[in-house]
């Protein structure tokens, strides 16, 4: 179980952060953050785990940089600015009919491109992305999909536009865009 190798230590981006079943928390102090973790689960019917901040350490080294953490990180994090630089490149796009939105979100829901775990910082950007899309409406799908990571672009604003081009290098063959 990876944890921090100073306990005490603040992330170096300054905050405490945790996903549970798709929805997540940050803050810059440690204890707030535990309590909302916990807050995650029991709001799910779930007891909360005893060792909550060990659960918490766990998830953040996924993407914390290498050396912070008892284990090696997981890929890279992404470049946020970039992504939202990206996405915001799409907005007032024309837009795609819903049903091929929708299919096209559950594509990437299976999608190893779907990078939710490298974006820590883009939490609570998907509204944002979505204003952008011409206001479309949120649906289940858009819970499940984050980053895409050969577009670095929020896949959700990606899904929408009728045409994005071409699928970038690192597209799987079974990306949507493989079949524009
Ligand atoms: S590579 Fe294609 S299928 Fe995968 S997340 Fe990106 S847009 Fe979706």
């Amino acid at each position: 179980m990876a944890r921090f190798r100073i306990q005490s230590a603040v992330p170096p981006c300054g905050k405490f952060f945790f996903e549970f079943d798709g929805e997540y928390v940050e803050s810059g102090n440690r204890a707030e953050l535990c309590e909302l973790a916990r807050g995650l689960y029991r709001k799910r019917g779930r007891v909360p785990p005893v060792d909550i901040f060990g659960v918490v350490m766990e998830h953040m080294c996924r993407t914390l940089p290498d050396g912070f953490c008892t284990e090696p990180s997981g890929p890279p994090l992404l470049d946020v600015a970039k992504v939202k630089s990206n996405t915001a490149a799409m907005f007032g796009s024309r837009i795609a009919n819903p049903v091929v939105v929708r299919e096209r979100l559950h594509v990437c829901m299976a999608c190893p491109m779907n990078d939710r775990a490298s974006c820590p910082s883009c939490s609570g950007l998907l509204e944002w992305a979505l204003a952008g899309m011409g206001g479309r409406t949120r649906i289940p799908a858009d819970d499940f999909v984050y980053v895409c990571r050969p577009a670095l672009a929020f896949a959700s604003a990606l899904a929408t536009v009728d045409n994005p081009g071409p699928a970038p290098d690192g597209c799987p063959d079974s990306c949507w865009r493989r079949n524009l």
